[in-house]
């Protein structure tokens, strides 16, 4: 489903990917762990192609990218295919609940206003916001307008979804809802991949974890292996001062 190839990303003279592989079949609910810093959010980024990485390869299904000769049309069809849930949002202020997902339906996949309101109506009712089609993100509680976010990607019915840290500016009574809202995209089968510190949600929902540090993929393996029985040093470390 997704593959990713030996990442590598500098800001300068800063390293931050030192050639990461990271694999997602299709339904897994994959979630990166790890310390500030250490390259989580850059990666998602990169295989969106909101940052051009240095050196690597995407690959989602029969599409395979090389960074280093991505082409506008290859970027477009990546982001046809992978949708991506910022940790602010990213909702338009100027635009209705309805008018934020439809966006992207009508003019990305150029489908009829007509069509892309009904996949909308189903992705708002997914999350629980039918009754804010018509409201405009300023008022909206940010668990809220996360939801909406989430909406956005699931409307696009994308091979997998991307959520970058999706509940850390929540403040800490909407973080529930925003996992609620995850857990059962996730339940359905929804293909995800989650940097986030929550642990509780990493531990039930995830089926497989990733603990990166310093650019690079320390450890992977199930919620039991990584939790439970971690094999390296830096992953115990990491374990004791959040667990
Ligand atoms: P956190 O959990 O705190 O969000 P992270 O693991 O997601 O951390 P990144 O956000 O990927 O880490 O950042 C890794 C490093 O890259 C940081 O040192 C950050 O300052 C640096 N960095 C990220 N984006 C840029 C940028 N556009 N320009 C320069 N440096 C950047």
């Amino acid at each position: 489903m997704l593959k990713v190839e030996n990442i590598h990303k500098a800001f300068g003279n800063n390293e931050i990917l030192k050639g990461v592989n990271i694999e997602v079949a299709q339904g897994d609910v994959v979630v990166i762990l790890g310390p500030s810093g250490s390259g989580k959010t850059t990666l998602l980024r990169c295989i969106e192609f909101l940052e051009q990485a240095d050196r690597g390869k995407i690959i989602v299904g029969d599409l395979q990218v090389d960074v280093t000769a991505a082409k506008k049309k290859d970027i477009h069809m990546i982001r046809q295919r992978v949708a991506f849930v910022f940790q602010n949002y990213n909702l338009f202020s100027n635009k209705t609940v309805l008018e934020n997902i439809t966006e992207g339906l009508v003019i990305g996949r150029k489908m009829s206003k007509s069509d892309a309101n009904e996949l909308a109506f189903a992705a708002l009712a997914k999350v629980g916001l039918t009754d804010k089609q018509a409201a405009y993100p300023s008022e909206l509680s940010g668990g809220q307008q996360q939801r909406v976010g989430i909406a956005r990607a699931v409307a696009l019915s994308p091979d997998i979804i991307l959520f970058d840290e999706p509940t850390s500016a929540l403040d800490p009574e909407l973080v529930g809802e925003v996992l609620s809202v995850m857990k059962n995209i996730a339940k359905e089968g929804t293909t995800m991949l989650v940097v986030t510190h929550e642990m509780s949600f990493a531990r039930e929902v995830a089926n497989h974890i990733i603990f990166m540090d310093q650019g690079v993929v320390v450890e992977e393996g199930t919620p039991d292996e990584l939790f439970v029985h971690p094999k390296q040093q830096r992953t115990k470390q990491f374990l004791q001062r959040v667990l």
